[in-house]
């Protein structure tokens, strides 16, 4: 069965609309989706209703923003019910913190010579949620950077001069709400945070310790060696498997929906969680 469980609409950092990627989905053969965009769940009504017409199972899913120690980390919340109060009311509450980031950053990024960059990314943004992607979008578009890549190494990263720190959700709290809500919490894209072995493992055991069950093992891009390394994760805190490609744009042409290795066989399928399973 082709499973894709982590990807992107434009109520977040994606370029296509819910309908757009669950019929890009389909087309792919993709046949279970969720979406997961960055701290909102805005998409997943359209989403599923495409998904009920095209005849692939719909997954509702969610990224969180994590702040952990002074780092970010994403948790992947799956099949979790849209309609829980305290998750809307949480992810609101990010939601605002996300938009007093974006102004701040506009202001630092008007300093280093990109102006309007806010705006800019909230007209992108199209009422969605603004992410650094937009304003990676919106720096290209300055002529400043001739790639998003080199726009977020040279402002965007941390440390950077368009960087603006921000208190994200704790894990803690959002193990708890993706629980709450009915949902598999999921460390998403472990390969992905520059850190080291020791401070990987502490991510997950904390996790582990927190009640959360899963963790991303294939990601879309992901090689050989870096997919047998999360499956020794996995393996190691007992953590079922989840696979995702993290679609966001249909020209990068290295990700694709559904187009990922599949899961080492001793591994537990996040999905063996899930209904349609
Ligand atoms: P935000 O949550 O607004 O801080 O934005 C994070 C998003 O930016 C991630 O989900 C990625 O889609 C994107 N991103 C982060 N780092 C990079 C990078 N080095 N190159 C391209 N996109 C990136
Ligand atoms: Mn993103
Ligand atoms: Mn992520
Ligand atoms: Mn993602």
């Amino acid at each position: 069965m082709k499973i894709d469980l982590h990807a992107h609409s434009t109520h977040s950092d994606g370029v296509l609309t819910p309908q757009q990627l669950v019929a890009r989905a389909r087309e792919q053969g993709v046949e279970a989706l969720a979406l997961t965009d960055h701290d909102i769940i805005s998409g997943l009504a359209e989403a599923a209703a495409a998904a009920l017409q095209h005849g692939i199972h719909f997954i509702s899913g969610v990224e969180i923003s994590v702040t952990w120690g002074r780092r970010v980390v994403h948790i992947v919340g799956l099949d979790i019910d849209p309609n829980s109060v305290e998750l809307q009311a949480r992810l609101q509450k990010l939601q605002q913190a996300r938009d007093e980031r974006a102004q701040r950053i506009g202001v630092k990024l008007h300093k280093a010579g990109v102006p309007d960059a806010y705006a800019h990314a909230q007209t992108l943004a199209g009422g969605g949620n603004v992410t650094r992607t937009h304003f990676a979008r919106v720096i290209v578009a300055s002529g400043s950077c001739d790639t998003e890549a080199q726009a977020f190494e040279k402002y965007l990263a941390q440390g950077k001069s368009g960087y603006v720190q921000t208190q994200w959700a704790t894990l803690e709290e959002t193990v708890a709400l993706i629980t709450g809500a009915g949902g598999v919490a999921v460390v998403a894209h472990p390969a992905r945070y520059k850190m080291t072995r020791t401070m990987l493992r502490e991510l997950l055991r904390e996790f582990r310790a927190l009640g959360g069950m899963a963790m991303e093992v294939v990601n879309g891009g992901l090689n050989a060696d870096s997919i047998a390394a999360n499956a020794a994760l996995a393996r190691q805190f007992d953590l079922l498997a989840s696979v995702g490609s993290d679609f966001h744009h249909p020209k990068n042409r290295w990700i694709e929906l559904g187009r990922l290795a599949p899961l080492p066989q001793d591994l537990l399928p996040v999905w063996s969680k899930f209904s349609f399973a």
